[in-house]
């Protein structure tokens, strides 16, 4: 086809130097529109290759929520997560972060609040802000969107989350255009997702307690040499527990171990619940657990521990085919402060602080069992 013969069907005169001169316009729209989408190219695949190198989950989601707003021009970005089994929003709290200071970040609990937004099909879709559809994906706006691009994020077929992007020009997302760009930044979200997500479930089979959901004794070896060094370091105190159900055999005796296991669930449920977020409870073997409280002086350690030993005291168990029944605990506490004699401070381990814990609790246990004793602070 000749240029003379494109320019005669839409109705262009034939002079060559006019025809030059409409070929060399287009040709430059060419160009520039080339030159454009090789820097919309290279924007979406630094983006990519930043979120390729990250494999923790917090990591990834602030990395997705805060793109470079210079390069980018997103104006509100959000993520809708399928999370039923709260395993992100555990991954999230576990590194400290307040979700509910990322009101950007939101949670879904089952498929169908997620398949409400992309009924159509399993692509982006472009269009204008509709208050009805959209105003949820949006809720901590800044200013409402004109024009959005809701993302899905599909493994296997399945959505496992919505990215929704907003602009306050209505042209900028528009129904219709191509979405090839978005279409790849979805894929790779989807899978380092999945991926930091996977990474983040080995890493909690590996130290948590299949019974009791809580962590395991190769969590507290790990926690109980860093919690002590940060003790030392900081010059903080810190207080460690030793808690053990009273004739525990008896139990399992009367009720059988299945009720036996129940009942440990239960217990490790209720001494969580006095303790604060920041505490380390693990469940250190058979029907014995430890706790870690760091700042917590002699004084706040006793008080939680007698909190736990009343709730527990207290708790009713009930079980199908049996009469209701209670359980107690012993407990035994000590507290190391490194803000007294420092040279033989530096020398004290962890092992010690649970040794010392140990002692306590074998008091406890000897003095009549249901009871808290203290080892009082560790004396170097
Ligand atoms: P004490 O007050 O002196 O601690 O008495 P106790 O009966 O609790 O102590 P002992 O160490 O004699 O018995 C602990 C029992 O806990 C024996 C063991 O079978 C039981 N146990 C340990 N782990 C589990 C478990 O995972 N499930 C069940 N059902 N029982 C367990
Ligand atoms: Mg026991
Ligand atoms: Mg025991």
């Amino acid at each position: 086809m000749t240029a003379s013969f494109l320019l005669e069907q839409i109705g262009m005169p034939k002079d060559p130097t006019s025809e030059n001169k409409i070929l060399r316009h287009r040709l430059d729209e060419f160009v520039a529109e080339a030159r454009k989408n090789e820097r919309k190219m290279r924007r979406f695949q630094s983006l990519e290759l930043k979120l390729i190198g990250l494999s923790s989950v917090k990591d990834l989601i602030e990395a997705v929520l805060a793109p470079d707003y210079s390069t980018f021009r997103w104006d509100e970005v959000t993520l809708l997560l399928l999370d039923p089994e709260y395993e992100i929003q555990r991954a999230l709290e576990d590194e400290s972060v307040e979700l509910s200071s990322i009101p950007h970040l939101m949670f879904a609990s089952s498929d169908d609040d997620l398949n409400a937004y992309y009924q159509m099909s399993l692509f982006p879709t472009l269009g204008t802000y509709r208050a009805r559809q959209h105003a949820t994906l949006f809720p901590a706006r800044r200013r409402t969107p004109r024009s959005v691009a809701l993302l899905p994020l599909v493994r296997q077929g399945k959505l496992i989350g919505s990215l929704n992007v907003g602009s306050y020009s209505a042209e900028r997302f528009e129904r219709g255009v191509r979405t090839d760009f978005f279409e790849h930044l979805s894929a790779i979200v989807s899978i380092c997702l999945e991926n930091a997500v996977n990474i983040e479930r080995l890493k909690r089979q590996g130290l948590t307690d299949t019974l009791t959901a809580i962590n395991n004794r190769r969590f507290f070896d790990q926690r109980l040499k860093e919690e002590v060094g940060l003790a030392k370091r900081n010059k903080r105190l810190l207080s460690c527990m030793l808690l053990d159900v009273d004739l525990f055999k008896n139990v399992n005796d009367t009720y059988g171990h299945q009720v036996g296991d129940l009942v440990l669930r239960d217990v490790a449920a209720l001494i969580r619940a006095q303790m604060r977020g920041s505490d380390v409870l693990s469940r250190y073997g058979g029907e014995e657990f430890s706790a870690l409280l760091s700042q917590a002086d002699e004084e706040e350690a006793l008080e939680v521990a007698e909190r736990i030993r009343e709730s527990i005291e207290q708790h009713i168990f009930s079980v199908d085919g049996h009469a209701d029944f209670n359980v107690t605990i012993s407990i035994g506490v000590t507290t190391f402060n490194p803000t007294t004699n420092e040279e033989a401070v530096m020398r004290i381990e962890g092992e010690y602080l649970v040794g010392q814990a140990d002692k306590a609790l074998y008091e406890a246990k000897a003095n009549g069992r249901n009871r808290v004793v203290s080892a009082g602070e560790i004396e170097v």
